[in-house]
């Protein structure tokens, strides 16, 4: 019996990340940053995951919504 270490997201490199979207990357981001964005569910275990244009709006929207709730409860 011969393991296989077939990497199957190969093909997938240059589309985004996020679950159940198949449109190309536009930026990449870290992968720690999207996992704090509940409204971003991505796939893979790679530091770095790629969002497209879509999916990039999200997550600069919840972060930058995050900072701005961060600063509001004083
Ligand atoms: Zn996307």
């Amino acid at each position: 019996m011969k393991r296989r270490d077939v990497d199957f997201s190969a093909p997938t490199n240059n589309i985004c990340n996020s679950v159940s979207c198949n449109t190309p990357i536009k930026r990449s981001v870290s992968r720690k940053k999207v996992d704090a964005v509940s409204s971003l569910n991505v796939e893979g275990t790679s530091k770095k995951v790629g969002l497209c244009q879509d999916c990039y709006k999200i997550f600069k929207k919840a972060t930058k919504k995050d900072r701005a709730m961060e600063s509001f409860g004083r």
